[in-house]
């Protein structure tokens, strides 16, 4: 499943088109959204299908508008730009988002961490550092202090949320940025798909790799109800195999899929890989700091955590999180939560629980790692 991805193309909010809009056809469409940065892609059978996409749409424009932070005007980039000690008005969406991120930290210990946003600038990884990167390395890996120092005040306890008469506020304690791109995809597909639930569709909704099924595949070959299967992308493709995906998972229906990875959106420093997930210690997943050379070395760590589960906002957010924390925790911490994962490490290990791999014959890249067997005590 793709991830995240820029799409510099012309700048269309509406780009792609309507296969076929008869009722009792499969409805195709694309849509950029979040400024052409996010593609909206849904496969849905049923009657109103369009009306419905429109809707998602709608959805997202309101999303763009509450949490991009990359927006200056919208909840997020208002409140990333105030002065520490003022108070920022915010809508709803934005208030319950940040609700969610203050949540995830502490069930995850902080592995999930929506106040890392200056560390993603100092590290150059952030959607506009990338982009200005465009594939050349930086001069410089940050200096380990200014890292620590960022720390300092990337808590969710740099800010205070209040519900007041006049709406909801956020005051801002500490120099703070936030980011809520690691559980905004997923909020959106859980609402795409109470869309799609409300109109009695079949849908498949793919927001830049957050994937939501509603229901059974509609077969327009066979007019059957199916079951899904879904790819997953192989982080380290293998030059000998010639499929795209490491497994196919298999699924009933009315659950999210969602990958975070280090594949994605990430620069080279020399040889180091440097990806957009930052870790506890300020240091993306991956490296780590060595205080005798005082300099950055590569390190073991997951490089594609797939979950599995009913809401999309926990597979997306826990999805980023088990990155973070490494495989040991990362499957103790979803095995207590229920949602199922297939983990892939760098140096070619897996581990998997609650999902049924597929086709194992014809998509063979797992076979290239080794399974961490995984149960839950
Ligand atoms: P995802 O693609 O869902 O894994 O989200 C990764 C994005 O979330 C990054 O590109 C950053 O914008 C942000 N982010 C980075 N590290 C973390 C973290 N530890 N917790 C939450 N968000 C993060
Ligand atoms: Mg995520």
């Amino acid at each position: 499943m793709a991830r995240f991805r820029r799409i510099s193309a012309v700048a269309t909010a509406l780009c792609l088109c309507a296969f076929a809009s008869a009722c009792n056809a499969v409805y195709t469409a694309e849509r950029f959204v979040f400024d052409s940065d996010i593609m909206l892609s849904v496969r849905l059978y049923g009657r109103h299908a369009e009306q419905a996409a429109d809707e998602m749409q709608t959805l997202l424009d309101d999303l763009a508008r509450a949490v991009d932070a990359t927006v200056a005007d919208s909840d997020v980039g208002r409140l990333n730009a105030a002065a520490v000690g003022s108070t920022v008005t915010v809508g709803a969406i934005c208030y319950d988002l940040i609700g969610a991120a203050e949540e995830l930290y502490a069930k995850t210990s902080g592995a999930f961490n929506a106040a890392l946003l200056p560390l993603s600038k100092l590290w150059k990884v952030d959607a506009e550092s990338l982009l200005l990167l465009n594939g050349a390395q930086p001069d410089a890996l940050p200096d380990y202090d200014e890292v620590t120092a960022a720390m300092a005040t990337a808590t969710p306890a740099s800010w205070l949320r209040a519900e007041t008469q006049d709406g909801y506020t956020v005051t801002k304690l500490a120099p703070a940025e936030i980011d809520l791109g690691a559980l905004a995809k997923g909020w959106a597909a859980d609402r795409c798909a109470d869309i799609a639930r409300n109109y009695g569709l079949s849908a498949r909704i793919d927001l830049s790799g957050n994937l939501y099924l509603v229901g059974s595949y509609f077969n327009e070959r066979n007019g059957r109800n199916e079951d899904w299967y879904i790819g997953v992308i192989a982080p380290r493709p293998i030059p000998q195999v010639k499929r795209d995906y490491v497994t196919v998972l298999h699924h009933k229906g009315d659950t999210s899929i969602v990958t975070s990875g280090d594949y994605e959106r990430y620069y080279l420093y020399n040889n180091l890989t440097v990806p957009h997930i930052i870790g506890r210690d300020g240091i993306p997943v991956g490296l780590r700091y060595d205080a005798d050379t005082k300099t950055y070395a590569a390190t073991d760590h997951i490089v594609s955590a797939t979950v599995v589960g009913p809401s999309s906002m926990l597979c997306d957010a826990y999805a980023t999180a088990v990155c973070v924390m490494g495989p040991e925790e990362g499957m103790r911490f979803l095995s207590s939560t229920g949602y199922g994962a297939l983990i892939l490490t760098a140096d070619g290990k897996y581990c998997k629980h609650g999902v049924e791999l597929c086709y194992t014959d014809t998509y063979d890249g797992l076979n290239a790692y080794t399974e961490i067997p995984w149960q839950s005590t």
